[in-house]
């Protein structure tokens, strides 16, 4: 009989929006007079801007004319969008890459789950904690992680990010060959100083690590002295991967567009005295596995760059914006440390000491029927928080924090 791979046998369910949706649920039943609001979710609320749709609707028409019909595309994604994300993403931020660099796909969570498979089966890797799941279970189905032991894999080096370290992550003891960066940090909202990023593209030049760096929510980054790639950094060509998205930039969670860039400079050993550039492999790695984002979904994309474009999104993303400053000030006036939420969409806040992430949960579902997420479910570290998100609607924002208030 045909044997499973056993490595997605270990993979654990992750019931965290299970369990929480079932909560939900049994509360809804018992108190159906109550409206329940939910600052738990990741996806956005924002219908697509206008430009996006008009170009939507022009593509879907060249579509249906022969003389502009798109088959198949090329794996790498279009000329006209890789050009003009060097463009605006790169160039326009003293960063000099070339298209070749750059590589449109359907979406950051497949893209940074993939890149894994380049890398020696014995490589190993670090991730921050909490963390975002993927970066974990993609290297558990290949064989990676070690077993479980408590709450953490045994072969997984772990970054812990907590209040006491100001969430910025320490080099590990052990030498890893992948380190899973993601800024603005998913859950937690803080960010990278200049300096601590640089400090980390130094150690992986020193240790020879490759750093994979998840940016999809660089479209929230507000403070000047913040980076928006990680290509602003010294060396960082030679030694880091960077995954982008529209989904959060511009509302495309349903659409489906993202880009990785892998520098040409950036080479690992090849396992025989020599060494091998990234780049062409993961091109082997997309033309064999990969057909190419959709054409309307590329032109979809390509109009986020145009002036009126960019307008919009911007008025999408300053609406967030001004949902989690009220989030976080709210929170503060309940007497709560709160972190994040001002380079990015997610609030990360302490719960009091008396509770924890699920305790502090159940609180705010029974006593003001408004739903978070516990922190415990994102890792070891995240025990003690939970994480609320702006992509609510302003109205469901401001009704929440009125509710946060009268819990205080
Ligand atoms: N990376 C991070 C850190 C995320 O939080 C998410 C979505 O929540 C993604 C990637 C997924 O991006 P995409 O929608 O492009 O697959």
């Amino acid at each position: 009989m045909t044997t499973v791979n056993t490595n997605f046998l270990k993979l654990q369910s992750n019931y965290l929006f299970a369990d929480i949706a079932r909560k939900v649920s049994t509360f809804k039943e018992a108190n159906p007079d109550k409206r329940v609001i939910s600052l738990g979710i990741g996806d956005v609320t924002r219908p697509l801007v206008p430009a996006v749709v008009n170009a939507l609707h022009k593509a879907v028409d060249e579509m249906g004319d022969a003389a502009h019909f798109h088959g198949y595309g090329p794996e790498q994604g279009y000329a006209f969008l890789r050009d003009i994300i060097v463009q605006y993403d790169y160039k326009a931020r003293g960063v000099n890459l070339s298209a070749d660099e750059v590589f449109v796909s359907d979406g950051a969570k497949p893209d940074v789950g993939n890149f894994q498979e380049l890398f020696a089966q014995d490589s190993i890797v670090a991730v921050t904690d909490p963390v975002y799941p993927v970066y974990v279970d993609s290297n558990v189905m290949a064989g990676r992680s070690g077993e479980m032991t408590g709450k953490q894999w045994s072969s997984i080096v772990y970054l812990p990010c907590v209040k006491e370290n100001d969430f910025v992550p320490d080099f590990p003891k052990t030498r890893p060959d992948m380190i899973y960066l993601c800024y603005p940090n998913n859950p937690t909202g803080t960010v990278l100083s200049r300096a601590a990023l640089q400090g980390w593209v130094d150690y992986a030049r020193r240790e020879g690590c490759v750093i994979l760096y998840d940016s999809a929510y660089e479209a929230f980054i507000t403070d000047a002295d913040i980076p928006h790639t990680i290509y602003e950094l010294d060396g960082a060509e030679e030694v880091a991967v960077e995954f982008r998205s529209f989904s959060k930039t511009a509302g495309f969670t349903g659409l489906r567009c993202a880009y990785t860039v892998v520098p040409k400079a950036l080479q690992i050993s090849d396992g025989k005295g020599g060494k091998i550039g990234l780049n062409g492999l993961w091109n082997r790695r997309q033309c064999t596995k990969y057909n190419g984002c959709p054409y309307i979904v590329q032109r979809a994309a390509e109009a986020v760059y145009s002036e009126q474009g960019r307008k919009e999104i911007m008025g999408v993303i300053a609406g967030y914006q001004r949902n989690a400053t009220m989030l976080r000030s709210a929170v503060s006036e309940m007497g709560l440390s709160v972190y994040g939420g001002v380079n990015a969409p997610y609030i990360w806040v302490r719960v009091p000491s008396d509770t924890d992430s699920w305790g502090f949960f159940d609180k705010l579902l029974q006593q003001a029927a408004l739903v978070c997420t516990p922190g415990a479910g994102f890792g070891a570290s995240g025990e003690g928080y939970v994480r609320l998100t702006a992509f609510g609607s302003p109205e469901d924002t401001e009704e929440a924090i009125k509710r946060l208030r009268s819990l205080c």
